[in-house]
């Protein structure tokens, strides 16, 4: 093996238990929201600071779960608003009921496999 390819693993090895530490995080923050909404929070912002050193994407999973803005946790119904929108381009758009920051995420990707399923 050269050197170069055992960093390579290296780094991988590291971007792995990244994503499995922010899944973690998150899992923690999910459980204790109903009774705690700082530490929930707190999980958040580790979970993020993870992320950034890492270099990793967050988990799909969690990808809509927290306010871009303000980092908190967030549960549709209880501090997060959902809706569907087709205007322009189908997006769902989040809105954190803390800050009342507004996110939008597009589900083309979704709506075009629907269209191949029916051919
Ligand atoms: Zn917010």
């Amino acid at each position: 093996m050269t050197k170069k390819f055992i960093i390579k693993k290296e780094q991988r090895e590291k971007k792995r238990i990244a994503r499995e530490r922010i899944d973690i995080l998150f899992t923690l923050a999910e459980r204790v929201f109903p009774y705690n909404k700082e530490l929930a929070n707190r999980y958040v912002e580790i979970g993020l600071a993870v992320q950034q050193k890492a270099q990793v994407k967050i988990p799909r999973k969690w990808k809509r779960r927290y306010c871009k803005k303000c980092h908190s946790f967030l549960v549709p119904g209880v501090n997060a608003r959902v809706r569907l929108r087709q205007k322009r381009f189908p997006h769902v758009v989040i809105q954190c009921l803390e800050c009342n920051h507004i996110m939008r995420f597009p589900y083309l990707r979704e709506k075009k496999a629907k269209r191949r399923e029916k051919q």
